[in-house]
């Protein structure tokens, strides 16, 4: 018995070992959500005006956005810029979830309305709500287009046309940068 005792407690700091190992491995495979929305905290912690749940329009100045937003978000969703094609994180990704507006939080589209485009940039061919969005008319760069923007913060979001495949026949190409990505949780 107290061979066994012993070693036992010879061995002791080996077992303590196994199970932090295990123990850690567990907490990384459990705790990717939480990381994941610690992240988008941190990212839109100075942006009081971010919502996921407040619909409330908002009128909020180029100023004061500039002064809230990064410089990247801020050239594409308050100056109307477009991302190079091929280059945002969206273009090609098809990942189950809703996409929020980067600026303000506002719903925009489910990952179901989304469609393998070629354009090289994010396309959907439906918004989530009717009201996600507004339109209007774009003269820019010698071309007649229907701007979106959307429809809680105003801030540029892309382009619709019509070329895009049924039920609706439109495409909304959208810059990534322009959108978050919340996946679906697992079931
Ligand atoms: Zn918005």
């Amino acid at each position: 018995m107290k061979k066994l005792e012993k070693i036992f407690t010879e061995n002791l700091h080996r077992y303590i070992a196994a199970f932090i190992v295990i123990f850690l491995t567990i907490s990384a495979c459990t705790n990717q959500p939480t990381d994941q929305s610690k992240m988008e905290q941190k990212d839109n912690k100075n942006n009081p005006y971010y919502s996921r749940t407040d619909t409330t329009k908002l009128q909020v100045s180029h100023e004061e956005w500039k002064k809230i937003l990064s410089p990247e978000l801020f050239e594409v969703a308050r100056n109307k810029g477009t991302e190079r094609a091929f280059t945002g994180k969206y273009w090609d990704y098809d990942g189950l979830g809703t996409y929020y507006c980067a600026v303000c939080g506002n719903e925009l589209f489910r990952s179901d309305a989304k469609f393998s485009s070629s354009c090289g940039w994010p396309s959907f061919f439906e918004t989530r709500r009717p009201e996600a969005c507004i339109y209007h008319e774009d003269h820019s760069h010698g071309m007649h287009r229907i701007e979106v923007l959307c429809g809680r913060c105003e801030s540029h979001l892309g382009h619709i046309f019509d070329d895009g495949p049924p039920p609706t026949g439109q495409r909304y190409c959208m810059n990534s940068i322009s959108l978050d990505f919340v996946p679906d949780e697992k079931k």
